[in-house]
């Protein structure tokens, strides 16, 4: 017994010695950017007609396994052929691109059909504007999401493609690498990811749980969330795991910070 407790013990060492299994690359992506005109939107009360431009990324993280995972898709890569953006509408908000997210892919040598998993955070269309670019991908995403998304009158991506539908949190590959935390509140079913890496440590992708810094740290929640309490209950999560495991929190809209932050082909390990 003591011996066979031994060889495992051995094995597990020479594993860890010779690069543990997890995630060893995070690519930062910018998915289109937009002017929005008035961000009380996002803090009813706070900052009303004040202009802010927001960054919008996605992120292509690559598990040791081989296996690539997408978090969130941006806007429609249709609006890099817009010199003027894509605007209009009640939000108050005109969309830019300045390079497709197949071609942003392709500068590092992915193509759509290397990737395994399409997480994605929500439905809203600055997350959800190409997933059917990936049609061979599975879906990540709470049913909850599904459901309520593919109710509407405009479908976020095809009710066809394939897709996990999760009920709470999901470590993706079983190895505590990469976990969909349950974050509702913005949306019926919002989710965020908690990626571990061996250099950078945890990090959450906020998804929307929050779109600036000043709205994190004041806890402020937008006027047209789908759950006011829910929406708080979930910032209150973020913050005990961050706590918990001493993350940092990459806010997606947050525009100071994303610009700060490197951007594929450089990547965090
Ligand atoms: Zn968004």
């Amino acid at each position: 017994m003591m011996r066979f407790v031994v060889a495992i013990l051995a094995l597990v060492l020479a594993a860890g010695g010779a690069g543990a299994a997890g995630v060893d690359k995070l690519y930062v992506i910018d998915c289109g950017w937009a002017h929005a005109v008035d961000q009380s939107r996002w803090s009813p009360g706070v900052n009303v007609g004040v202009p802010i431009d927001i960054s919008d990324n996605c992120y292509l993280i690559h598990h040791t396994s081989g296996a690539f995972l997408l978090w969130d898709t941006g806007i429609t890569d249709k609006v890099a052929a817009m010199p003027d953006g894509l605007g209009g509408g009640a939000t108050g908000l005109t969309w830019h691109r300045t390079q497709t997210l197949v071609d942003a892919l392709a500068e590092v040598g992915v193509k759509p059909e290397d990737i395994k998993y399409v997480a994605v955070s929500h439905f809203h269309p600055d997350h959800t504007g190409n997933v059917d670019e990936f049609p061979a991908a599975t879906v990540l995403i709470q049913k909850a999401e599904w459901d309520f998304a593919m109710a509407q009158p405009n479908k976020p991506f095809s009710p066809d493609h394939p897709a996990m539908k999760l009920d709470g949190d999901k470590d993706v590959f079983g190895d505590g690498s990469v976990t969909i935390l349950s974050t509702p509140g913005h949306t019926p079913g919002h989710q965020s990811l908690l990626v571990h890496l061996p250099k950078t440590g945890y990090v959450v992708l906020s998804g929307d749980v929050a779109h600036f810094q000043s709205n994190w740290d004041n806890k402020r929640v937008p006027g047209f969330n789908f759950d006011q309490d829910k929406s708080r209950a979930s910032m209150a999560r973020i913050a005990q795991i961050m706590k918990d495991k001493n993350a940092q929190l990459w806010i997606n809209h947050d525009k100071p910070s994303s610009d700060a932050r490197q951007h594929l082909p450089q990547f965090y390990d």
